[in-house]
């Protein structure tokens, strides 16, 4: 049994033309018109793949075709996107789902558990907060302003409630994503099976020096907040390399005060982003660092703690067998972007499948992953779904 290549990816094209500016992108966010409008679109493509549809009370739309087990084989991802996004991200796992569905009923197959297709809402995190749809959808803890911001479209607590399935009805939770980063391209590589998706831990670093006269103070008698947070962050870098060389560091943000072009910079703040499959690791590396430059002048407080998820052992065996026995070369890798997985994996076995992103590009009108691999990780999906019947 294979899928259709050719109207998956038209698919794929006529939502990703929904909100779609030439020069700029697509542009569907969560609640938009735009977003409504291409939830229109897919629940059509649902219900012409003989599912029955329906819409919870935070926005996700769920599909549904029913089987001899009441237990469901669920598969989706999110169909809103950034400002100026891409027409990949988060779609191709929600109609690459149809597809694999529609195949099934197109070859007469009875399935024995029930099937869901699911497309998260919010996702994206720019409108109310990051995975919102999945994690009411789960029913794990909101971010902590999200109650006044849900008002504005007309929901209220019970929308969120109300949106809660129950676990024990789920068999697993299957995703199918861009890689949205230049791994498997630079590899040579057509498929990624997810190993577990990134911690993240973020921390505020302020340093102090002496703000003075940039040219009556010598060089020796100086103390430069800036040059002292510029070895800082450089030092930090090293560490993170020595204790994990998968770890990332970023430092995206920094102020200088007074931040004037004639003045010694007399105070810097700036933000560290650490991301890894071992919080552990991200401890040591951070207790190194501390070790290294925690003083009265310098000081160091944690303002995020998201541990890592694990993606279910099995179900990444059997990803990994479905790819041996269709002769499909792939690695296992970690995925630095979170995905509504993170909320599903709480709450069924959760896997995930990338394939390449041309040039690594994600979030933006020059995103693009190639209609053939999207064929190969629809037909993998499609070939998983049938070894998970067996089981
Ligand atoms: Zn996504």
């Amino acid at each position: 049994m294979r899928i259709n290549g050719k109207r998956l990816y038209n698919h794929i094209k006529t939502l990703g033309g929904i909100g779609y500016e030439p020069e700029l992108g697509t542009t569907r966010m969560a609640y938009s018109e735009t977003f409504h409008e291409g939830r229109d679109y897919v629940k059509h493509l649902m219900e012409q793949a003989g599912m029955q549809t329906m819409i919870d009370g935070v926005g996700n739309l769920t599909g549904r075709i029913g089987g001899k087990s009441k237990q469901i084989i669920s598969i989706g991802s999110h169909i809103d996107t950034v400002p100026n996004g891409g027409m990949f991200d988060g779609a191709l796992g929600v109609l690459a789902g149809i597809e694999a569905i529609q195949t099934l009923r197109e070859n007469g197959y009875q399935n024995h558990y029930s099937m869901e297709v699911i497309a998260f809402t919010e996702e994206e995190g720019n409108v109310i907060g990051g995975t919102f749809g999945s994690k009411a959808f789960a029913g794990v803890d909101q971010e902590e302003d999200v109650m006044r911001k849900i008002s504005f479209y007309g929901m209220d607590s019970r929308s969120i409630q109300s949106s809660k399935r129950s676990s024990e009805d789920y068999k697993c939770y299957l995703e199918l994503h861009i890689e949205q980063g230049g791994v498997l391209e630079a590899n040579q590589i057509p498929i990624g099976v997810v190993e577990g998706i990134f911690g993240i831990a973020r921390y505020k670093v302020t340093v102090c020096g002496k703000s003075n006269h940039a040219g009556s103070t010598p060089m020796n008698l100086r103390e430069d907040a800036l040059v002292k947070a510029s070895q800082m962050i450089l030092r930090m870098i090293d560490i993170c390399k020595e204790v994990n060389s998968s770890m990332t560091c970023t430092v995206g943000k920094l102020s200088v005060e007074p931040g004037v072009v004639n003045v010694i910079p007399g105070m810097v703040e700036f933000c560290v982003e650490l991301r890894c499959l071992d919080m552990g690791d991200i401890q040591k590396a951070v207790d190194k660092f501390m070790d290294e430059f925690c003083s009265d002048r310098v000081s160091i407080e944690r303002f995020l703690w998201q541990r890592e998820t694990e993606m279910d052992a099995q179900l990444k065996n059997l990803l990994g067998l479905c790819c041996q026995e269709q002769k499909i070369p792939y690695i296992e890798m970690p995925s630095g972007a979170g995905h509504d997985s993170i909320n599903m994996a709480l709450f069924t076995p959760t896997a995930m499948l990338f394939i390449p992103s041309v040039d690594g590009i994600s979030h933006s009108i020059l995103e693009k992953s190639e209609p053939e691999d999207m064929e190969r990780g629809t037909n993998l999906l499609l070939e998983m779904i049938l070894k998970l019947e067996k089981l």
